[in-house]
């Protein structure tokens, strides 16, 4: 084995076993991490034009006793790998759920929807509508307050099976919105046959929608199509007061960015949405 070639692994190479320990070490840290609770949620604000903050979008993070805090990039592709995204994303279902209730029934905070992530392992695990269904009976909250974010990665696999479970929470009134549209695994023929409520404009296309002319385009494009297929639109992204404008001038009413609000605890996010919204 220790001759081996471009494309061959070979079983002494330091690095590989460097890597391999790193990830071992990596899932039974995340082991741990569920059992001392280290995950929970952060709120960031999505706010329109008309309403003042209208939602919020759930944003996982990991608390580190000895790192910190550690940002679900750095291990979302971890907890899918090991299946551990399923009691991880359970609990975020729950939090979150949880939170509507709590907001349900402060009328500052009562028309507030939350949108989640969820990922194809999750939404294609046996039981995840009724899981969904449990905790909206439980928590006693109107299903349209819970809003679950999915990406196009999730129509790579499995088309059938996933459209059914959408229809199957969609009839049960849960919203779905689409994040990252246009940045990966895109086909328009499955936009008509999704039950969405709304499109998210990704926040490349965001970045520099004041210098590129095709990100304006495909922006305006994104606002066009949602609009004729009745589905709401919001931006992601959104970091001035500039990216703000232009975006409304191309017909896009819902903001979410570090512009107007930065991901933070729940109570934060409370306050800023009294705050914003009293003026
Ligand atoms: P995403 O769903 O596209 O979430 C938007 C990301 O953009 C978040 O990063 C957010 O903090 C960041 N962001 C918000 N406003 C701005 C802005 O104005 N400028 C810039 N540059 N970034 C902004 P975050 O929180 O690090 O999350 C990264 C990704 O991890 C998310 O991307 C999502 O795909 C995934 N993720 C987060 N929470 C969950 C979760 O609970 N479950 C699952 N399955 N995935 C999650
Ligand atoms: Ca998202
Ligand atoms: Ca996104
Ligand atoms: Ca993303």
């Amino acid at each position: 084995v220790k001759e081996s070639g471009r494309n061959n692994i070979s079983f002494y190479d330091p690095q590989m076993q460097i890597e391999i320990l790193q990830r071992k070490q990596m899932e039974s840290d995340l082991e741990h991490a569920i059992i001392n609770d280290e995950f929970s949620l952060f709120y960031q604000a999505q706010v329109s034009n008309n309403n003042g903050v209208i939602g919020a979008e759930a944003l996982l993070r990991w608390f580190h006793p000895k790192q910190g805090i550690i940002y679900p990039d750095n291990f979302i592709p971890q907890l899918e790998e090991t299946g551990l995204i399923i009691p991880v994303g359970e609990k975020i279902l729950h939090d979150g759920c949880q939170k509507l209730q709590l907001w349900a029934n402060i009328p500052e905070f009562s028309q507030l929807t939350l949108s989640i992530n969820v990922s194809a392992v999750q939404l294609l695990h046996e039981g995840f509508s009724d899981y969904i269904k449990q905790l909206v009976a439980r928590f006693e909250i109107k299903p349209g307050r819970l809003k679950l974010e999915i990406t196009e990665s999730i129509f790579i696999e499995n088309i059938d099976a996933t459209i059914a479970v959408m229809n199957e929470l969609a009839n049960y009134g849960v919203l779905f919105s689409l994040d990252d549209f246009g940045t990966g695994f895109s086909s328009l023929c499955y936009l008509k046959s999704l039950p969405l409520a709304q499109l998210k404009i990704d926040k490349s296309f965001v970045k520099d929608l004041l210098e590129d002319e095709s990100d304006i385009a495909i922006s305006k494009t994104i606002v066009n199509l949602a609009n004729s297929l009745k589905f709401n639109v919001i931006a992601e992204g959104v970091e001035s007061a500039e990216q703000q404008a232009l975006l409304q001038q191309i017909g896009c009413n819902n903001y979410q960015g570090y512009y107007f609000h930065r991901p933070a605890e729940a109570h934060e996010f409370e306050a800023f949405t009294l705050d914003y919204n009293s003026h």
